[in-house]
């Protein structure tokens, strides 16, 4: 809670100034929904090289975390690319969950977005876009292919 009030990285829990970057995947991007903080660029870019959650095709979280994870936790769909996206600021919300409150991060609109896709050996570099009007065309594409 403390660090989504005071815009503090999700990983290394420096204050972030700006270029909040958020890291999921393509359901957070199309929902405009994280439940986890953003982080710096090269805080991300460590995230997604280092955490084997993150880049390892098969891994899943221990089945000890079960405990510790939000009730209406999802597991990374990996046949989906994973999205790392950056943007100026965010709203936060408190959502009721099955076992009490739920905090949401609500970014404003993207100005870079970088996509990546899962391989055998981990994350392959998708697609990337700079820019309001790019990063809109990106993820209408992606609301093309992965409409729900
Ligand atoms: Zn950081």
């Amino acid at each position: 809670m403390e660090c989504a009030r005071e815009q503090l990285c999700g990983a290394c829990s420096h204050y972030i100034t700006r270029d909040l970057t958020f890291v999921g995947g393509v359901a957070n991007l199309l929902h405009n929904t994280y439940t986890d903080p953003p982080m710096h660029i090269p805080c991300a870019d460590a995230a997604i090289r280092l955490c084997p959650f993150l880049n390892h095709p098969r891994m899943r979280p221990r089945p000890a975390a079960a405990d510790v994870m939000p009730a209406d936790f999802r597991d990374l769909d990996r046949s989906r690319p994973l999205a790392v996206a950056v943007t100026g600021g965010y709203r936060v919300r408190l959502t009721a969950g099955p076992d009490g409150s739920l905090l949401e991060f609500l970014p404003e609109p993207w100005h870079a977005l970088r996509l990546f896709t899962y391989i055998d050996t981990g994350l392959a570099p998708a697609s990337a876009a700079a820019g309001g009007g790019a990063v809109a065309a990106l993820i209408a594409q992606l609301k093309e292919t992965y409409r729900d």
